[in-house]
């Protein structure tokens, strides 16, 4: 009984590290080189975004070692892809495209607008430190959104909320009310912001444009939907 009380304990212990020992081959634990950054075309950054999104959905997501993956990045770091977020809790995008450190950078701020020091940022993200793709990553029924909608007024936030004056400048008279509550109208402005934000990148930076023309950088828009881990690319 004791003997076969020990076996069980020891075979349930031993599954788990068999299970992480296996993932920890996948290639999709291995870091990012620089080399590797560099063979990797922008349109395959974005598609292991997509992947990562799948395996997300789907509940598969890879299971690596993540301190394996500090100490193998500690001396550099070579991200594929570069994501403007929100800081909205329910859309971390390391987790809603399944990454893991040393992949991809992030900059996260109240309705992933895009200001000087975030442009800056993923200037050095790509030109500096070699990443591929830039996606801007929008979700539905997102606060900022809603507040711009409501035309808010409080602290700091009125002036953040200025950043999605040509969101709502997309806005025309069959599209209702103007009103947080006008769900479908929400998600126009929300899209639309995505949208005009990446499409905003090259215009306000000539070093993402030269490198977007050389064809070195891709610029995509994506929603993310917060009832279901979708995302879905504009
Ligand atoms: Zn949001």
């Amino acid at each position: 009984m004791i003997t076969r009380r020990l076996f069980c304990g020891c075979l349930a212990a031993a599954l788990p590290f068999a299970s992480t020992a296996v993932h920890a081959q996948s290639s999709e634990c291995a870091v990012f080189t620089p080399e590797r950054q560099k063979a990797t075309a922008p349109d395959e950054a974005i598609a292991r975004l997509r992947a990562g999104n799948e395996r997300f959905m789907t509940g598969k997501p890879v299971n690596c070692d993540l301190i394996a993956q500090v100490k193998q990045t500690a001396s550099n770091q070579s991200p594929f892809a570069a994501i403007v977020g929100c800081i909205d809790s329910r859309v971390p995008p390391e987790l809603v495209f399944d990454q893991r450190i040393g992949d991809v950078f992030c900059a996260r701020v109240a309705g992933n607008c895009v200001n000087t020091d975030i442009i800056g940022s993923l200037e050095y993200s790509t030109r500096v430190a070699g990443a591929r793709a830039i996606v801007v990553l929008g979700h539905n029924f997102c606060g900022a959104i809603k507040s711009a909608v409501d035309d808010v007024k409080l602290g700091n936030i009125t002036a953040l909320l200025k950043n999605f004056r040509p969101a709502l400048a997309t806005l025309k008279p069959s599209d209702g009310h103007r009103d947080s509550h006008n769900v479908a109208l929400v998600q126009k402005v929300a899209e639309a912001n995505a949208r005009l934000t990446a499409a905003s990148l090259p215009k306000r930076s000539r070093i993402i444009r030269a490198l977007v023309d050389a064809g070195e950088v891709k610029i995509a828009a994506a929603m993310h939907d917060i009832t279901t881990g979708q995302v879905t690319w504009l």
